[in-house]
């Protein structure tokens, strides 16, 4: 039997215009790094994804990587696409990206025209779509001139392969380059993807906030919840089926964020000085009446800069919990400054 998406599901989530586009994002966005591999049971992911919908999730966000098994969140979603969405179609915004290591030789990542563009085809293939509405380079390749890269997303769109482009974790300075290129091409940069979170501010002291204000491009911060370690789940101890007990976290985390987030989080996490600030971070969100999880994607929205949170989900109750976050993303001049005071050294 097919699935019917709620009739509820525009009452309670807001809409945020991205950069200086026609397009608007849901203040809180669903990723597809995790949880929707091989190692997750078909039935979860769909939970996931119907519930994300339901509650006026639009937005998708993957990557031609996504798995384990590279390439299993997008077969995934493409099998959801056929059996639940598939009427909603115009109703959603699926992003994917190219750039980590996807296939062997020297095709199969990083920037080129050539690795761009296959790996646009085999995504579209594997999610059973004609376009997808947001394509992304998702590194900044060194070696490779930045000219080819955005030629290659400008193709990308005017062959009808994607609706809009994206940059992920460029630096200020890179990403003022791409967006210039970019408009001189004709097709605006719509959207940047940098990591954001209280605890980790790379975007903040690279000044790459101001250059997406000035640009007028969008931006979507993934790992708002600093993959999980912004929640209440490690408060008294590590659960099991975390993803701290998935041996996952250093080998997943991009380089780009890695350096920003320290030398290793597992390392971070396990310290009593980390979970000190965990703590008070969750006296906070204690006394404003929400849980952790809902004040850090507060905090990441708080300023209107950030267009939406990119959220991971392990299950239905966590996309719950996350939502219930856009109730309350004023603080208090006296919250912002504890904030700052528990967190930035
Ligand atoms: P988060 O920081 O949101 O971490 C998600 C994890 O936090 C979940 O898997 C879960 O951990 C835990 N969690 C989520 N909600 C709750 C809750 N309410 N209560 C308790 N625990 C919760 O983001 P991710 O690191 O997963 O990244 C999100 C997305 O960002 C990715 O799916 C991907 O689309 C994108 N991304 C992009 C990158 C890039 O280079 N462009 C790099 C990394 C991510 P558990 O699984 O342990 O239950």
């Amino acid at each position: 039997m097919s699935w019917t998406a709620a009739q509820t599901r525009y009452d309670a989530m807001q809409y945020r215009r991205c950069g200086r586009s026609g397009l608007k994002l849901p203040l809180i966005s669903l990723g597809l790094w995790h949880n929707f591999g091989d190692d997750t049971p078909h039935n979860r992911k769909r939970d996931i994804a119907r519930t994300a919908f339901d509650l006026g999730i639009t937005h998708f966000d993957l990557a031609n990587n996504y798995g384990p098994r590279p390439g299993a969140a997008e077969q995934a979603f493409g099998e959801l696409l056929r059996t639940d969405f598939a009427p909603y179609r115009d109703e959603m915004i699926i992003s994917s990206k190219a750039g980590y290591e996807m296939w062997p030789g020297p095709y199969g990542e990083w920037g080129s025209r050539k690795y761009l563009i296959a790996s646009c085809d085999q995504s579209l293939k594997r999610m059973g779509l004609d376009y997808v509405d947001i394509f992304y380079s998702h590194r900044f390749d060194p070696e490779t001139p930045l000219e080819e890269t955005m030629m290659a997303l400008d193709q990308i769109v005017r062959s009808g392969r994607a609706l809009y482009v994206g940059i992920s974790s460029y630096n200020s300075k890179r990403t003022r380059e791409a967006a210039a290129i970019l408009k001189e091409l004709g097709t605006p940069c719509l959207i940047h993807q940098p990591s954001y979170s209280m605890i980790n501010r790379w975007v903040e002291d690279d000044g790459l906030l101001d250059t997406l204000d000035d640009l007028g491009i969008g931006s979507i911060a993934f790992s708002p919840l600093a993959q999980g370690m912004l929640t209440n789940k490690y408060l008294s101890s590590i659960p099991e089926g975390s993803r701290a007990t998935q041996g996952k976290y250093l080998s997943s985390i991009p380089e780009g964020s890695r350096a920003t987030q320290g030398k290793s989080l597992r390392e971070q996490f396990l310290s009593e000085e980390n979970l000190a600030t965990i703590r008070e971070l969750n006296a906070i969100a204690e006394r404003r009446g929400q849980t952790l999880a809902q004040m850090a994607l507060a905090w990441v929205l708080r300023h209107g800069r950030v267009t939406t949170a990119l959220i991971g989900a392990s299950r239905p109750e966590q996309v719950k919990d996350c939502v219930g976050a856009i109730s309350n993303l004023d603080f208090t001049e006296a919250e912002l400054k504890e904030i700052e005071a528990t967190t930035v050294e």
